[in-house]
């Protein structure tokens, strides 16, 4: 049988793995190491985080070192190894529950103070693994077991949240458009300061069910019919961004000093030796 060149990133004696069959968590888990792949970073330099959730299942597959943290605390793990190890490449994997409900204050001071992490939010509109409960990315109007007749909560834009507190690269993609999802993600890697990913992946379990879209297939279908790229996006009248149509791309990406670099300044300036 071929090997494929991306087979040794996983932890074989850990699959199959536990996703429900159709879930989008292996596809932008996929993407990831694809992205690590095409960077040229390697299983020992690169370090995966991750938090509670579906999507921080991923950590346990992958052949890295990797920490399965707390709920929401996935982005403290990071800090704490980028601050001793800062030569060492973080990715952080964390769900909409997990980034901004949990970890909400831990995402928006990561931000804040430019941790040079990678932070990919698998982004399934729900609360998968504890019972289809709506998060704060719910969509307003969409059910889940906590909102049985549709979400009146305003959604978290988390890619706006991002920026806003501070991230240095801000882009979203989705399961369905996997070779820009691995191209955002590999941009992100390139930019030294808090990166940002937003991948839309689809739970037709906990979220298909309960909205009209059981099959992962109508979901896809669904990110195809309604992503658009930002450029084109950009020049939209406004009367036609409706409906359910949302932007992808990269929406920000600049440099600034990161946290790790003021914190050895910090050191210098108190008279020790900073690694
Ligand atoms: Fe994936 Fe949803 Fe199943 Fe969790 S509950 S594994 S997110 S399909």
């Amino acid at each position: 049988m071929t090997e494929r060149s991306y087979e040794k990133y996983f932890r074989q004696n850990r699959l199959p793995h536990l996703w429900c069959p159709g879930c989008g968590n292996g596809i932008a888990m996929k993407a990831i190491v694809q992205a690590i792949e095409n960077k040229g970073w390697t299983q020992d330099n690169t370090v995966i985080v991750s938090g509670i959730g579906c999507s921080s299942r991923a950590s346990g597959y992958m052949d890295f070192d990797t920490l399965h943290t707390a709920h929401g605390r996935a982005i403290p793990f990071a800090t704490g190894i980028k601050l001793s190890k800062p030569n060492l490449n973080v990715v952080v994997i964390t769900g909409d529950g997990d980034c901004t409900a949990i970890g909400g204050n831990h995402f928006i001071h990561g931000c804040r103070r430019n941790i040079n992490l990678n932070v990919i939010l698998f982004n399934n509109d729900i609360y998968g693994m504890t019972g289809g409960q709506a998060s704060p990315m719910t969509p307003l109007g969409k059910k889940a077991t906590t909102a049985p007749y549709g979400s009146i909560d305003r959604p978290f834009d988390a890619c706006n949240l991002a920026q806003a507190a501070g991230a240095t690269f801000v882009a979203r993609s989705t399961a369905f458009h996997v070779q820009h999802l691995v191209k955002m993600i590999q941009e992100s890697f390139d930019n030294t300061g808090f990166s940002f990913v937003e991948a839309l992946v689809q739970c037709p379990t906990a979220y298909g069910r309960k909205n009209r879209m059981a099959e992962p297939a109508k979901m896809l279908q669904w990110m195809k019919d309604n992503a658009v790229m930002k450029n084109v996006w950009d020049k939209l009248p406004e009367e036609k961004k409706i409906g359910e149509k949302f932007p992808i791309g990269l929406f920000y990406n600049s440099e600034s000093e990161t946290y790790d670099v003021a914190y050895k300044k910090v050191i210098q300036a108190a008279g020790g030796i900073a690694k």
